[in-house]
């Protein structure tokens, strides 16, 4: 396997975004961080440093979330209309539409995928998102509920509900889509009439840092999104405990999904919502169309370079067929071009960072040492550049921690079976239940494996399809709460229930 070195060039409005003096957004206002520190992005193609961004620590978050409180309660934002909300919501998607190639562009240098990628997955994704969620602005409604009240014979009430937004909400988002994981979490916050301090990701701070200027551009006012730039621990872990803050979403690792529970439960219990680890099973029936099922199941892993929490992780096929599938998917992994993002021709760009390198790299040895086989791949390709060759093994047990742990690079573990009864065990044996998928002909079995898979996503003959109508969220360690979908925008709400007394 060989890695493509050449990139296209960068445009002139990307390159003049790139060497701004990138700074915090607070209160409707570009500002350094308190302590004037800033740190390096890299691009992950070659490692070179192609931006530095403000790195705001918990005074920052402090301001940013008096402002987004201030916002909340008493600026403008706290008396706008539904529709109004809506219009906002659409005109900000129009924008990111109208910049969809410097956003592919930004995410591609930024997080390494390809750039051809982000302009037909990442940003408009994002874009049909807000457009979802902007509608739903006007159709956030309560309920009249008839009462009866036993202990109160004769008496006559009016009751009914109001869902009222949550209030200031901390937004924690990951760097595998940075610019559709804060679509996913701004949306139906702003949606709801919530105001929100959004942490975007270390690694790839950028797509956030331009579509505020793009929340600036549509209108939003001063305080109601707020973005701050800086690490997990100095920013987000301030963040998650801040004590006026209302709730906070968080998508990225399962451990750090805990610290944040901690947080929450160690200052004010704020409302938490959590999208975290995965490690999907991807299940092949015996009767599966393989033509489908097996350029299906390199996609599943491959995507994204593996760097999806809902990543077909976990092959499992009837051993009937299981020697002519994974050698159908090392064959897709073969033909994989790796290489830049940038270069049009690439299919796979880098792993976000060295340390995400290493530690795939680290995840490898480890399942190699323990005797399983790369029957293609196993190992970091080139010598500049976070690479790492599309693998696929074999040979695994159950136990090691290549099948048990969240690997978020391009390596799948096919595991053979015979019994179907097993398989469901095997499948669901697993601290996660993001997600899972069957590629079967028979549409019973598909609905029956669909009902005992124990995870919060099943696609059928089909993977990572995603929809900004359609619920995305874990069963089990994998979190708690949905994205997307009408279900999300609850989550930024809460009930109050009215009684009057006729
Ligand atoms: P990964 O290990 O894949 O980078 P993380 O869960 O560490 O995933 O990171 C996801 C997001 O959580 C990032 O924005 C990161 O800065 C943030 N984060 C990391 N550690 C903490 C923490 N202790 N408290 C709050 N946020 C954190």
């Amino acid at each position: 396997m060989s890695v493509m070195t050449e990139a296209a060039t960068i445009s002139e409005s990307t390159a003049r975004f790139l060497q701004q003096q990138h700074q915090l957004l607070i209160n409707g206002e570009w500002v350094d961080a308190a302590s004037g520190k800033r740190f390096d992005v890299v691009d992950p193609a070659n490692g070179e440093v192609i931006a530095t961004v403000a790195e705001g620590v918990s005074e920052d978050i402090d301001r940013a979330v008096r402002a987004a409180r201030a916002a909340f309660e008493s600026g403008p934002w706290s008396r706008i209309t539904a529709s109004e909300r809506g219009k906002l919501i659409w005109r900000l998607a129009d924008l990111i539409e109208h910049h969809l190639d410097e956003f592919a562009e930004i995410e591609s240098l930024d997080n390494g995928k390809p750039r051809a990628v982000a302009a037909v997955a990442d940003v408009p994704l994002a874009v049909d998102l807000f457009r979802y969620m902007a509608g739903w602005a006007t159709k956030i409604e309560g309920t009249t509920i008839p009462i009866s009240v036993p202990y109160m014979p004769g008496a006559e009430f009016h009751s009914y509900t109001l869902r009222e937004p949550v209030g200031v909400v901390g937004q924690i988002i990951p760097w595998n889509f940075p610019l559709l994981m804060a679509a996913w979490k701004l949306g139906p916050a702003l949606a709801a009439g919530c105001t929100v301090v959004l942490k975007v990701a270390e690694e790839t701070p950028l797509s956030g840092l331009r579509l505020g200027e793009l929340i600036q551009e549509a209108g939003f006012p001063p305080g109601v999104v707020n973005i701050v730039t800086g690490f997990g621990e100095t920013a987000g872990a301030p963040l998650a405990a801040h004590p006026d803050v209302d709730k906070v979403a968080f998508t990225g690792s399962t451990e750090v999904g805990k610290l944040i529970v901690k947080a929450a439960g160690d200052t004010n219990l704020k409302r938490v919502t959590l999208e975290l680890g995965g490690k999907s099973p991807n299940v092949i029936l015996p009767d599966a169309d393989l033509e489908s099922a097996i350029p299906g199941a390199a996609s599943a892993i491959f995507f994204n370079h593996g760097q999806c929490c809902c990543a077909g992780s976990r092959l499992f096929v009837h051993r009937n067929h299981f020697d002519q599938v994974v050698e159908g998917v090392a064959d897709a992994a073969r033909t994989i071009k790796v290489g830049p993002g940038m270069n049009p021709a690439t299919e796979m760009g880098p792993m976000v960072s060295k340390i995400q390198q290493e530690r795939v790299c680290g995840y490898l040895q480890s399942g190699l040492d323990a005797g399983a086989e790369a029957v293609v791949g196993g190992h970091r390709l080139g010598d500049s550049g976070f690479f790492v060759e599309p693998t696929v093994l074999v040979n695994t047990k159950p136990e090691m921690s290549v099948i048990q742990e969240e690997i978020f690079g391009p390596v799948v573990a096919a595991v053979p079976y015979d019994d179907p009864e097993e398989l469901v065990s095997a499948a669901n044996d697993s601290i996660y239940g993001l997600a899972a998928a069957v590629w079967t002909r028979d549409v019973s079995q598909a609905h029956k494996l669909a009902r005992k898979l124990q995870a919060g996503s099943v696609w059928v003959n089909c993977y990572n399809v995603f929809d900004a109508s359609l619920p995305f969220g874990g069963y089990k360690q994998s979190g708690w709460g949905r994205e997307m979908g009408h279900e999300a925008l609850e989550l930024y709400t809460q009930t109050k229930a009215v009684t009057v007394q006729l």
